[in-house]
């Protein structure tokens, strides 16, 4: 039989992350590719899920997601960021952000539409782009004095009159760069005067460094009625698995994306709902712990992967650090990847394979920070071998 998959699908083979975590299990290596914490969420909001459990939460709860976690949304927003959603209408539950930007774009974007993605680009956005059957148009983030940074006129000569919409991931995976309010800025302008929405995925919103404070493009003028921003617990409160996303936007961009959504998933799982409506409420404390506990990792990283031969970039935000490898010798970083397990033990995740021009990133590999120090410290101490 000939491949069964649609055509517009059938550049996607597995992800990097399934392949690089397949590889360590593998291999036994140390995984500091897929981007998953080796610890925990607050207790209290674990023990709350189990108490959902317990309690009989555990019908489908109604479409748009369960209101306690709505309204924890809502306030959160508010709290954070002065923006003001009503939780009936303007806030949508999600499994996870990934659901929350296919269902943004199969919902905003028609067949043909062009959708400006900032490569290296999370890889779900050019699936559900091909789903769509629209066209990503990727703008290269490139490093500028050690920051990954955009060409403003780069990016205003990739808008033409089929651009729909403008995918903005910022604190920003894989790079770390978290947008400047002057860069935002940039990006708020061109999309009032070219009509574009915005979908932002803000999934890393309170992990950022050095006093870098994330902001959000919905607070900047003229954004909050265009733009669909998008946030999920898996980040904030170290539960990945928990995959429980949320959109706020305007009532008629919610309405659009919840229509979708509801023939995708759905509604999302009930109980971790209820978990992270009290973590959003009673668990900023222990978030602000993490991100102390984070910077800390991020630079404990850094100085391993220097005095193991790599070229660093220091990230204001995420969980990763991307290195040059080329000091070391090496200039592909799939090859080298791949290799790594037998080289040093270690897995990691090739830049590359996140830009739609890979040559321009070939030479990046991205290591992961969420984990234990002692698995960092194994880690480094490993990866010393390369040199
Ligand atoms: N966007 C980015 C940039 C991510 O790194 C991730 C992975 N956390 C996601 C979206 C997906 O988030 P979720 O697990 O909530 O679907
Ligand atoms: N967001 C995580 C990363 O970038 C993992 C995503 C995934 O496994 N799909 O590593």
């Amino acid at each position: 039989m000939s491949d069964p998959l649609v055509s517009r699908m059938r550049q996607f083979g597995t992800t990097i992350f399934a392949e690089m975590s397949a590889l360590a299990v593998r291999t036994g290596s140390i995984n500091l590719g897929q981007g998953f914490p080796d610890t925990d969420g607050p207790p209290a909001m674990l023990d709350r899920a189990v108490q959902a459990i317990r309690s009989g939460a555990n019908q489908y709860p109604p479409g748009p997601g369960v209101p306690e976690l709505r309204q924890a949304v809502a306030e959160h927003r508010l709290r954070h960021y002065g923006l003001t959603y009503d939780p009936d209408g303007e806030v949508l539950v999600t499994v996870g952000a990934t659901e929350a930007i296919a269902a943004s774009v199969l919902a905003l974007c028609e067949a043909g539409d062009e959708v400006i993605a900032f490569e290296p680009y999370y890889d779900s956005y050019a699936a559900s782009i091909a789903l769509a059957g629209a066209s990503l148009v990727a703008v290269t983030l490139r490093p500028v004095e050690g920051r990954f940074t955009f060409d403003p006129d780069e990016l205003r000569a990739a808008v033409t009159p089929r651009t729909r919409a403008i995918l903005v991931n910022s604190p920003h995976n894989p790079t770390g760069t978290v947008f400047t309010a002057e860069e935002l800025a940039f990006i708020a302008g061109l999309c009032q005067e070219r009509d574009l929405v915005a979908i932002t995925d803000e999934v890393y919103e309170h992990l950022t460094f050095d006093g870098v404070e994330h902001i959000p493009l919905a607070t900047l003028p003229g954004m909050r009625e265009r733009t669909v921003m998008i946030a999920s617990a898996g980040k904030t409160f170290s539960v990945t698995g928990w995959k429980t996303g949320w959109v706020c936007a305007p009532p008629e961009l919610v309405r659009a994306v919840q229509t979708v959504k509801q023939f995708l998933t759905f509604t999302a799982n009930g109980p971790w709902q209820l978990a992270v409506a009290y973590g959003l409420r009673e668990e900023l404390a222990w978030v602000a712990d993490l991100r102390a506990g984070l910077e800390g990792k991020r630079d404990r990283l850094m100085s391993g992967l220097a005095a193991a031969g790599f070229d660093v970039l220091k990230p204001a935000g995420t969980y990763f650090v991307q290195t040059d490898i080329r000091p070391l010798g090496f200039t592909d970083g799939l090859e080298l990847t791949r290799r790594l397990p037998e080289l040093a033990g270690v897995v990691a995740i090739p830049t590359q394979v996140f830009y739609d021009h890979p040559e321009r990133g070939s030479h990046f590999v991205r290591f992961a920070f969420c984990k234990k120090d002692e698995v960092i410290d194994e880690a480094v101490t490993r990866l010393k071998r390369l040199g």
